[in-house]
């Protein structure tokens, strides 16, 4: 069930009418659902029933603090991408156990702050893109006097279709080791001190609406874990990555459901003795969020008609990055009879590219009416920026009827006093 639902002809977020927390909080804001995060966390739970497996929440996705301690409560592990990451998921009270490190560029410190949490224990695993970064943690390691759990990402050189700026298992991405190149790179980890192999990883992109390109590269990565094997690597664990698509519109996405995914992993890697590593972002928190605007203007008459919102590409970058496409309603529902208009729906700020959807048909809607963008939970507040000086967009997690502030909209006098001014100029 979705909890963004029309009832008595308005738009609400669980039991919370959204017009309430526009008034209350200001707009444009992100509200989120945690009975959606919840139930989407828990399909993953069911889906790896079964399994031997760890579900690591891909931080990036949605990182807000209390959104990872609403996800650590329900056995959520991390995967991050970052110090800051690591210390977002920590605080939320993730295990360190349950905690993956991915990412091309990792720095010296990072490796040292994931090295030392949980009382020199350490996370469960890093995943390794480079012999140049296998170099890098062994130094840090044996600096420490301790051992790097170790996966090596594997570029498996699978298309996995959507869009280019979120595919990221072609051989030509900046992303893992090329999968003709990794019985050399696990050979390396032998050589190094500090380092001890745990397993392999892959991440083959983002939004994947359909089952093949995982399957393609699960069957070419699940023979080099043979490989591996024959040559006395211990691989105990298979990183699947992330990646599953969800439905931004029901006309054009049909993405296979988290157990149709969870069944095929399972089918695969049956008899194969490994633990599985799921790290899934915006199959979790995608669908949990909208972000809630207003119309500031409506400019008509010219070849155009503009729904100026008061939301901007500095609050939900996904169009202007990725051409993403998300659904726009009005939180007053409008009535059947209402004119229909073709409208660019765009915000203020002063770039072409500030545009959510063109020629988009939509109810006639006047002045100062709110509008829902949906979809809007994964890679939407944590890509927003303050750009043209416009306020850090807040955050708002509903739970039943109640809600929250989780993330407030700076005032321009915190914008400004983070800033300084030299004295010689
Ligand atoms: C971004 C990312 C994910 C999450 O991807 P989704 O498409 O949001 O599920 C998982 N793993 C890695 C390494 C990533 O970079």
């Amino acid at each position: 069930m979705n909890h963004f639902q029309y009832k008595q002809g308005q738009l609400w977020a669980e039991n919370v009418p959204l017009v309430e927390i526009a008034q209350s909080v200001g707009t444009p804001v992100y509200v989120y659902s945690a009975a959606t995060f919840t139930r989407h966390f828990n399909a993953f739970t069911n889906a790896s029933a079964g399994m031997d497996h760890l579900i690591a929440y891909s931080v990036k996705a949605n990182s807000n603090l209390a959104i990872l301690t609403l996800l650590a409560k329900l056995g959520a592990g991390a995967d991050v991408v970052s110090g800051g990451e690591l210390e977002r998921a920590l605080r939320a009270g993730i295990a360190p156990d349950k905690i993956v490190f991915s990412g091309v560029g990792k720095s010296k410190d990072e490796m040292r702050a994931a090295l030392a949490c949980n009382q020199g224990g350490g996370i469960y695993q890093f995943n390794v893109e480079s012999v140049s970064e296998l170099i890098a943690l062994s130094e840090v390691a044996t600096d420490m006097g301790t051992t790097a759990p170790v996966a090596l990402r594997i570029n498996p050189d699978v298309n996995a279709g959507g869009h280019e700026k979120i595919s990221t298992g072609n051989a030509e991405n900046k992303f893992g080791i090329d999968i003709t190149l990794a019985r050399a790179a696990y050979a390396k980890i032998r050589e190094l001190p500090s380092l001890k192999v745990t397993g392999v990883d892959m991440h083959i992109g983002s939004q994947i609406n359909t089952l093949a390109p995982f399957e393609k590269a699960m069957d070419k990565i699940l023979d080099l874990v043979k490989v591996l094997r024959t040559d006395g690597h211990t691989v105990k664990n298979y990183d699947v990555g992330g990646g599953l698509g969800i439905c931004y519109d029901e006309d054009t996405d049909k993405p296979p459901l988290p157990a149709d995914y969870g069944d095929m992993v399972k089918r695969k890697t049956k008899g194969h003795d490994l633990k599985i590593i799921f790290e899934p972002g915006r199959a979790i928190a995608g669908n949990a969020g909208i972000l809630l605007s207003k119309v500031r203007y409506i400019k008509s008459g010219g070849a155009r008609n503009f729904l100026i919102l008061d939301a901007a590409m500095n609050d939900l970058i996904r169009p202007a990055l990725y051409g993403a496409n998300h659904v726009i309603e009005p939180v007053r529902k409008k009535s059947e009879t209402s004119e229909i208009i073709a409208y660019d729906v765009v915000g203020p700020v002063c770039e072409t590219g500030d545009t959510f959807t063109k020629m988009r048909e939509m109810p006639k809607m006047q002045e100062g009416d709110l509008v829902a963008i949906r979809s809007a939970g994964a890679y939407g507040a944590v890509q927003s920026s303050e750009y043209n000086t416009r306020p850090q967009v807040p955050e708002v997690l509903v739970s039943g009827d109640q809600y929250a502030v989780i993330r407030k909209r700076p005032s321009i006098q915190d914008i400004l006093d983070r800033e300084d001014v030299p004295n010689w100029i």
